[in-house]
Parts: structure tokens; C-alpha cells; sequence
């Protein structure tokens, strides 16, 4: 109790639970809402196991937008309730449950009109500061003048831009964030265990009591017992139901989003831009020292574990920042790619069961089976208290409410504080300030188990590269503190490396597998075979950049 450490010795700890122990509470998925479930339901003081087949968040949790936001297009449709949720939900994120993951970042309205479109963008935003009712962790929008346009952001148009509005909204790392979560939950109690893959329902009459699990790192069978099973599959959804032979009540569609990450220098600006595009909005989001532009929306049929950005989705995104940019982004700026798939459900008519909010959706299917879909990232409290409150019924006593709200993640206690502190920190570490600032802003106050790991071997508070941020004793603790069972775990989702390196990351996979391999006790092949494993996953991203980049080469020359 009270430790929130995911390791080799903890998950072997929680297979083994897994299979002997009967649980309130079984949560298939270890995307946010998941792991949202799994938080919410502890912290009721349920007994509750989460498993997920791959790593936590290494579905659509890890490949977002990363935005924390109310959603302006939702104001549009008239939507104020679901916008002043989400608006109340940022507030919490950024001021009290991990203030430090989810940081306010301001973003830049362009106006190609004097009048007509500042008045209705202007109302627009001054709605959006208002929903959020008296909390204001984040500041009022501002209308800005030619000149301060010119100073923010020197790259947009000065031609076709003749004006701004400043707004904020908030960012944060997701698959970080997700695996706080995560360790928030295992704090309060969860036994959380991954690579491990929900395969068919345990059945008593039509009850379902739990589920026939596959280990998949031994390749054993595990029959998990659970008075109420709770799937957050995402994406997955349609394909567990028919898996596990369910009539849901809805059905979930996929839409690809893609991204691309361009090095500051190719966008001179001190905020994040948004665009409207024909079909929805393009934004240009700061990211430390780089930028994250996208997303398109297109429907997609392929494989659900490995999403790839095409050509023409690349094309796009460039093709619509330039529309402001000047100079123009180029292809050959473009340092990494990545694609999401986002969760669309849509109601089956029929269904009786199925309560279906404008974002999401819960089912409860069979007695002793429910389920959550859609929504976004931003409501995850929210989400994953509605299906937990729909899961209590199962469980035929009286249980507490959800107390998510005021319940701070690992490593926001103390936050505020150690941020004053950062100068002696930095000088009782030995590290610098920009090194602290940065681990302070992923770790938080757990910011204590890195410098532990640096006290014992001083050799891992050097950097892993002088390109980027982190430093050795990040990729240690990435498999001692997070979890992490692969090069790739470390490379997308504990960093961001996947996309904040070139080529993926890839020249950093064999330092990386050599620091983590004493932790997660491999062989030298169990370790080659990782960070194989890490190329051929990459080959087909790299290949589809390649030949982007291969063809804007024929266009400049
Ligand atoms: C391009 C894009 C941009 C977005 N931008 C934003 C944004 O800026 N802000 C915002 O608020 N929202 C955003 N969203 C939406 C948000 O990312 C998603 O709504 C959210 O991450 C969904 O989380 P989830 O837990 O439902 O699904 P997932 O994260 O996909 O989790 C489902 C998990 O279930 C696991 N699983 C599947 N089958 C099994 C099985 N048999 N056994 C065990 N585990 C299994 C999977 O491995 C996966 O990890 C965006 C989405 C996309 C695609």
C-alpha cells in the first residue's frame, strides 16, 4: 500500500493476484479511461484489477493532440454543457490534480477579416472564458493589435492576417499523464498488470463473473473473477464484443488523426496558432522546443495497434499551416510523424441499455458487464466516473461516490513548493536548472526517486543526448518506477522520443536497451531482440516519411 511503482517484480506480483484473488471490480484497457476506472474504483475503496493488453497507453492515450480544452468547435453547436464540463475539468487538472503535467498554453486566433469575423470570434471566446464559471487558474482572452501580432508571432502572414484574438487553453504529455494515473491507482490499491489480454468472458448462467485473461509475456491462461467487469477498449470495443459475444448498444467507428513535429526554428512564434480548415481545425501547438502541428480526420478500416500517417495526410497538414505561415513550412523540416485513432460511437437504435451522451457512451450489455466508449481525453474523470457508478450496481452494496475530484495524482503534491525551491535542488543534485525544471515537470515531486537513482549510480545524471532534455536516470527509472518491459515503451510513451528525435528514435534504441536492460534482468539477445523489435515497428513509419520527403527533394530541385 501506498507505493506506486509498476516493475517486473510488481507485475509478476499482480499476474499472481490476478489469478488467485476475487476482485469488486475488473477493468479491461489501460488507455485513460481505463486507468481513470481503475483510480475511480480504489479510491471507493473497491478491490480492482486493471489489465491491459499492451502498455499503458499505447492506444489512442498516446497519440492525441495532447490538448486539455474546453472545445471551441463544440460552442458552434451549441454545446455549453459539455463545454463547461470540460472547461471545469481543465481548471482541476491544471490547478489541483497534476498541475505538474498540464500546463496553460496560449494559442493565437488569426483573423483574415477586419469586422465581421472578429465580432463573432470575439463573442466566441469571450463564451468560452465564461463557462468556466469563477475558476481561472488560466487568463481572459485578449484582442491584439497589428504591431503585437507582429511581435508574438513574426511567421504568421502579415498580407492575409489582419488580426488576433490570444486565448488559453492547456496541454499535456497523455501517455505521461495516463501512466500517472496508472500509478495513482496502484497507490490507492489496483493491481494493475500489462501484456496481459482479455480473450473471452467467464460466464455463470448470463452473469459474467470475470474474464479468461492471456499472459502475454509467459503465454499462460488466467481466469480473473470479478463480481463487475468494466471494458474501456477504445477502439477496440466492437472487436471485444464480438470477441466475447455481446449485443452492445453501440458501435464504434475509427477516424486517423496525424500529426507531424517540426523543430522551432520553423515557426517563429512565442504562442500556439489555430486555424479553422474546411472540415474542422488545424492547431500549431508548442512543444518544449518544438512544434506539434495537425490533425486531419479521415475514416479508417486498418490495423488498430499500428496506425500509419500516409503521404496525403502529411501533404495536408503542411498544406494548411502554410495557408498563414510565412516562411511556408517545408517537408524537409518535418523531424517526426504520428498517427490516432479516434473513438466515434454511435448509438444502436434499438438498443435499451445504452445511455449516450453527445461525447460518450455507457452499456451495460449482460449482468455483471459494462462498458464506456468515445468522449475525449480532457473528460476522462468524468467518463470513468460514469461507468464506475453504472459498475457499483453490479456489485449489490452500498458503496461510496467518486471522489476523483479532489484527489491529486503522484506527484503534484508539493509541486507549487518544490518549483520555489528549484535553485537548491539544483545545487544539492548537481544537476542544472534547465534539468531540473524539466524533471520537475514530469515527475513532480517524485522528482525524489530520479535523484535516489542518481545518489546511487552518478553516471545517470548525464544526458542521453545533447539533443534532447532527458537524462539517463529517466530511462532507468522508466523501467524501475514506470513500468516499461521495451525499448519502445520507453522510446514512444515514457519519452517522447518517437517523435522528437529523428528517425524515430531509432539510433538511441541500443544506449537506451543497455540502461534498462540490468533493471528488467534481460539477456544480451532478450536485449538485441528489443531493440529489434523497436526498428521493424518503426520501418514502416520511416519508410511512408521518407517517401514524403523523398518527393518534396524532386519538387525543390
Ligand atoms: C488524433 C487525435 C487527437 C486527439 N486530441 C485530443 C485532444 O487534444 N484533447 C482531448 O481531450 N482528446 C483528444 N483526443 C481523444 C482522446 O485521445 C481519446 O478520447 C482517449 O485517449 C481515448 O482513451 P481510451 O482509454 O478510451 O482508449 P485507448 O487509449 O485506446 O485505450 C484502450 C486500451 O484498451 C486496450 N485493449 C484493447 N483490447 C484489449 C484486450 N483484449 N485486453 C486488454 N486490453 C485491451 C488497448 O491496448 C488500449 O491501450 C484525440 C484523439 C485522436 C485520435
Amino acid at each position: 500500500m501506498f507505493l506506486s511503482h509498476l516493475n517486473p517484480q510488481q507485475r509478476e506480483d499482480a499476474v499472481s493476484a490476478l489469478a488467485r484473488e476475487q476482485f469488486d471490480v475488473l477493468v479491461i484497457g489501460g488507455g485513460v479511461n481505463g486507468v481513470g476506472a481503475a483510480l475511480d474504483a480504489a479510491s471507493r475503496g473497491l478491490k480492482v484489477a486493471l489489465i491491459e493488453s499492451q502498455d499503458i497507453a499505447a492506444g489512442t492515450s498516446s497519440r492525441s493532440s495532447k490538448l486539455i480544452h474546453g472545445g471551441l468547435r463544440y460552442l458552434e453547436q451549441y454545446d455549453f454543457k459539455l463545454v463547461r464540463e470540460a472547461l471545469h475539468e481543465r481548471e482541476l487538472l491544471v490547478s489541483t490534480l497534476c498541475p505538474h503535467l498540464v500546463k496553460p498554453v496560449g494559442f493565437l486566433f488569426p483573423l483574415t477579416e477586419k469586422f465581421k469575423e472578429r465580432t463573432y470570434v470575439g463573442a466566441g471566446l469571450a463564451l468560452y472564458d465564461a463557462l468556466r464559471g469563477f475558476q481561472r487558474a488560466l487568463p481572459w482572452h485578449k484582442h491584439l493589435s497589428q504591431k503585437q501580432i507582429n511581435e508574438i508571432a513574426p511567421s504568421l502572414r502579415p498580407d492575409i492576417i489582419m488580426g488576433a484574438i490570444k486565448y488559453f487553453d492547456a496541454q499535456v504529455d497523455d501517455a505521461r499523464h495516463t501512466l500517472s494515473v496508472a500509478r495513482t491507482a496502484i497507490r490507492h490499491g489496483a493491481t494493475i498488470a500489462t501484456r496481459v489480454r482479455a480473450d473471452s468472458l467467464i460466464r455463470e448462467g448470463k452473469r459474467v463473473v470475470g474474464v479468461n485473461a492471456r499472459d502475454l509475456v509467459s503465454g499462460e491462461l488466467i481466469a480473473i473473477k470479478a463480481t463487475a467487469t468494466v471494458m474501456c477498449a477504445g477502439i477496440w470495443s466492437d472487436e471485444l464484443h464480438a470477441k466475447f459475444d455481446l449485443k452492445a448498444g453501440y458501435h464504434v467507428t475509427m477516424s486517423k488523426g496525424v500529426h507531424i513535429v517540426v523543430p522551432g526554428h520553423a515557426i517563429k512564434s512565442n504562442a500556439g496558432i489555430i486555424l479553422k480548415t474546411p472540415v474542422s481545425v488545424l492547431f500549431i501547438i508548442p512543444w518544449g522546443d518544438k512544434w506539434i502541428v495537425g490533425t486531419t480526420d479521415t475514416p479508417y478500416t486498418g490495423d488498430r495497434a499500428e496506425p500509419l500517417a500516409s503521404q496525403e495526410d502529411v501533404n495536408y497538414i503542411v498544406d494548411q499551416a502554410n495557408r498563414v505561415l510565412t516562411p511556408k513550412l517545408n517537408i524537409k523540416d518535418i523531424i517526426g510523424v504520428y498517427a490516432g485513432l479516434r473513438p466515434l460511437v454511435a448509438n444502436n437504435k434499438s438498443s435499451v441499455t445504452t445511455k449516450l451522451s453527445r461525447e460518450h457512451t455507457v452499456d451495460r450489455p449482460a449482468p455483471g458487464f459494462v462498458s464506456i466508449a468515445g468522449g475525449k481525453y480532457t473528460t476522462y474523470r468524468i467518463m470513468s466516473r460514469d461507468v464506475i457508478d453504472l459498475a457499483v450496481i453490479e456489485l449489490r452494496k452500498l458503496t461510496s461516490e467518486s471522489v476523483t475530484e479532489k484527489l491529486p495524482l503522484v506527484g503534484a503534491d508539493g509541486y507549487f513548493a518544490l518549483v520555489q525551491q528549484i535553485d537548491r535542488i539544483s545545487e544539492e543534485s548537481g544537476l542544472d536548472l534547465p534539468t531540473i525544471n524539466h524533471l520537475l515537470n514530469r515527475y513532480g515531486s517524485l522528482i525524489s526517486e530520479i535523484l535516489e537513482i542518481i545518489k546511487e549510480n552518478p553516471s545517470l545524471a548525464s544526458k542521453l543526448t545533447p539533443e534532447l532534455p532527458y537524462i539517463k536516470a529517466e530511462i532507468y527509472y522508466a523501467a524501475s518506477h514506470e513500468g516499461a518491459l521495451t525499448v519502445d515503451d520507453v522510446i514512444s510513451r515514457r519519452t517522447r522520443i518517437a517523435f522528437e528525435a529523428e528517425s524515430h528514435g531509432i539510433k538511441l534504441a541500443e544506449l537506451i536497451s543497455e540502461i534498462i536492460s540490468p533493471v528488467l534482468g534481460w539477456t544480451n539477445k532478450e536485449r538485441k531482440a528489443s531493440v529489434s523489435a523497436y526498428q521493424s515497428l518503426v520501418e514502416r513509419e520511416i519508410d511512408a516519411l521518407a517517401e514524403v520527403i523523398s518527393q518534396a527533394h524532386k519538387v525543390n530541385s
